[in-house]
């Protein structure tokens, strides 16, 4: 159990939302930015796709029938939730909830249209969009995954043209075109936010309280 001085110098949990087209890198910069921040929980969400090879429940997503699906929407089981390539995909409500009252950041990786969703419950969030340097390069990683037939790629390629326009109602864009730099930008925001004074409040009154004790 922390004592208040303790809580009061904690760094508070943020929600941090990480969109992009399919191909921009996210699930990469996602992974690399868990390993250097400890603190930081990868939110997995749930969806009505098919697993791809070597996606396993739980750990890429909970692979759940359209049925269950809508059965959980009934229930206002999810932060957000959206249709994207004719399957559902969700944010599960309880889990982020209970890091977020832990002091924990959690990072969602979701499309555009859950982002938005999000944006209007959680106004502190840090929302940040991802895209390739160009729609060739695009083009040559997501043939290159081996992941998906020509025409499902086609409906990411047109949809990440789309997306794009919209990508100003974001707090950051970063270019992925060299891994390592796009990972360091993407960490550089998270600690710089950390670090604004609107999520600092009770740190600079305890600071301030100190100054007046030692002033006396
Ligand atoms: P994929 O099928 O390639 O794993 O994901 C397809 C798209 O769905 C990606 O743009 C991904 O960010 C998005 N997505 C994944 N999980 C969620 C989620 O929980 N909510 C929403 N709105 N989109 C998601």
């Amino acid at each position: 159990m922390l004592n208040s001085k303790e809580e009061s110098m904690k760094d508070k949990g943020i929600l941090i939302v990480l969109s992009g087209p399919s191909g921009a890198g996210k699930g990469t910069i996602c992974d690399a930015l868990r390993k250097r921040m400890p603190n930081l929980v990868y939110s997995v969400s749930m969806t009505t796709r098919a697993p791809r090879v070597g996606e396993q429940e739980g750990v890429n997503y909970f692979f759940r029938s359209k049925e269950e699906f809508e059965k959980l929407i009934q229930e206002d089981a999810f932060i957000e939730y959206a249709k994207v390539y004719d399957n559902y995909y969700g944010t599960p409500k309880a889990h982020v909830m209970n890091l977020l009252n832990a002091g924990k950041s959690v990072i969602l990786e979701i499309d555009i249209q859950g982002a938005m969703q999000v944006k209007e419950s959680f106004e502190d969030g840090v929302f940040i969009y991802i895209v390739p340097p160009s729609l060739e390069v695009l083009t040559h990683r997501l043939r290159d995954r081996g992941t998906d037939a020509d025409d499902v790629i086609n409906k990411r390629l047109s949809l990440a043209c789309s997306e794009l326009a919209l990508a100003h109602k974001y707090d950051y864009i970063v270019v992925n075109d060299k891994l390592e730099e796009a990972i360091e930008k993407v960490a550089s925001i998270l600690r710089a936010e950390t670090c604004k004074i609107s999520r600092n409040k009770e740190k600079i009154h305890y600071i301030y309280q100190k100054y007046l004790e030692q002033g006396e």
